[in-house]
């Protein structure tokens, strides 16, 4: 045989050999022109000239690697799901509000029959709402946003109820839960020590909080605890791995001081980690709490810094705030927190990404009809659709913005490091207690075929805040669990090879 290879499988098992691309896999090392065969879901082999396969696909002149892991994504439509793939995504996970009860959650997704892969946290804002507020099990982020602005589920909890939501959350992770997503931002009476008892749960459990903070001091002075002092204290405190969501957008223009916080905190041993997207502007409900007309202050913001999405609109008013919030407190609102054509805000937005460690994560919220589709699997999307642009184009724009087009004073950096941050650094995040991570986020021999092929020289977002579904280009081949679900750039439209992504409860 001329060929070198690692191989895994014999030659007569393979399915696919994509053939002569850039194959890069941070974690070995490799960065060099290979062919890669495919059999039964996993990577069968990875080397020069290597025998031909049943199918063939030349991907010269394209890079070959692990396909995207988002640790941050609550798309849980198959049309969303869809844009995150044509950004190269083969596994999305909602782990920072989680859902509650997981198995529910699980079951539902294998019933839709997703595209990629996919797995939840336990949801400490809706085992709240159960425990705290007594209103009954949803499993369903609508649900949850919904009822983001109800102050019943939001109050603080006595002892008992403290009990029954720890028993809750720890119902979820015996049901393989892939942590504890805790949207503790959007409880600020929430006490401090609720949330250590949290990250002690966490840390006997050995898995990992998914923590949107609470606000900083800086913004409110009168917070319980100051957001990244009391994530960083809980790690240290509890011992439990802490991760901090989304550090660009809670952090606004604070993101120095938080990064030197974390950077502290992991030099003295403490298990805390980051991710960031790269867009200057947030999403959430207009109900959340830190969006209440007498606190936009906090945060330097006015009205008119919210575009509602569901009709496009600026808001005018603090009284239509007021009547939108009341109507519609889960509708979604584009908020501009960074100004992404001011240099300064650009270069803090890019330190947030290259903080060593910090991983790409997006934030990819659901879509939102103006009208709903008669057929929800319709593809392309109908311009109904609305969505934040993050979740069409994180992973691409991340690849441009850091390898690319670096703004002034960032320096670009290599694609492998880049790479890491979108496939390695988040499959190693969650694999001591996710044995799926250690078979993904690799692209050798043995692993899963989840793959991304993509054109280094022209990958770019395409999706903008007036036209947040268009989704990425650039993106050739992205294979889940051995399966085309993009094939030349287009969506494969009866492809839906997702599969879950459990922890094994210890
Ligand atoms: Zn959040």
């Amino acid at each position: 045989m001329g060929h070198t290879a690692a191989v895994e499988a014999s030659v007569s098992e393979w399915d696919l050999v994509l053939r002569g691309g850039r194959v890069i896999d941070p974690e070995s090392g490799l960065d060099a022109v290979r062919d890669v065969a495919i059999a039964a879901g996993r990577i069968a082999a990875v080397g020069t000239g290597l025998p031909p396969g049943p199918a063939e696909e030349d991907v010269s002149g394209q890079v070959v690697t692990a396909g995207f892991i988002d640790l941050h994504s609550h798309v849980n439509d198959v049309g969303g799901l869809r844009l995150q793939a044509l950004d190269g995504v083969t596994t999305a996970l909602e782990l920072e509000a989680g859902v509650t009860p997981v198995a529910e959650a699980y079951r539902r997704a294998a019933e839709q029959d997703r595209p990629i892969n996919y797995g939840f946290s336990a949801s400490w804002a809706l085992a709240r709402m159960e425990t705290v507020a007594g209103l009954p099990a949803t499993a369903s982020l609508s649900a949850l946003m919904g009822r983001i602005s109800d102050p019943a589920w939001q109050r603080t909890a006595d002892p008992g109820q403290l009990a029954a939501l720890l028993d809750r959350i720890s119902a979820d992770l015996a049901d393989g839960a892939l942590g504890i997503g805790v949207l503790l931002g959007y409880a600020p009476a929430a006490r401090p020590e609720e949330y250590l008892s949290v990250a002690d749960l966490a840390a006997r459990a050995g898995v990992a909080t998914f923590t949107h903070a609470r606000d900083l001091a800086e913004m409110v002075p009168t917070t319980l605890a100051d957001g990244a002092e009391e994530i960083v204290r809980a790690a240290g405190e509890t011992g439990a791995h802490m991760h901090y969501c989304h550090i660009n957008s809670t952090s606004h223009r604070h993101i120095d001081r938080v990064l030197e916080l974390v950077g502290r905190a992991q030099a003295a041993g403490s298990r805390v980690t980051t991710e960031a997207y790269p867009y200057g502007s947030g999403m959430t409900g207009i109900g959340a709490a830190f969006l209440a007309p007498e606190r936009l202050g906090e945060r330097g913001l006015s009205p008119s810094s919210l575009t509602f999405a569901p009709t496009g609109e600026r808001v005018a008013s603090e009284a239509r705030l007021r009547e939108l919030r009341e109507t519609d407190p889960g509708g979604l609102v584009i908020i501009d927190l960074l100004d992404e054509s001011s240099p300064p805000d650009q270069a803090l937005l890019m330190r947030s990404l290259t903080f060593p460690g910090s991983v790409v994560a997006s934030d990819a919220m659901p879509l939102t009809w103006i009208s709903p589709p008669a057929d929800p699997l319709a593809w392309p999307l109908p311009p109904t659709a609305i969505t934040h642009p993050r979740t069409a184009g994180t992973f691409c724009r991340a690849l441009r913005l850091l390898t690319r087009d670096a703004p002034p004073g960032t320096g670009p950096a290599g694609l492998p490091q880049v790479l890491a941050k979108c496939s390695l650094e988040p499959a190693r995040l969650l694999g001591d207690w996710v044995p799926a991570m250690r078979r993904k986020g690799r692209l050798q021999p043995g692993r899963d075929a989840d793959v991304v092929v993509f054109d280094p020289e022209t990958v770019t977002d395409q999706a903008t805040y007036a036209d947040s579904t268009r989704p990425s280009t650039g993106i050739r081949h992205v294979l889940v669990d051995g399966v085309f679900v993009v094939r030349d750039g287009g969506i494969v439209p009866d492809a839906r090879p997702g599969r879950p992504v459990r922890a094994e409860p210890r």
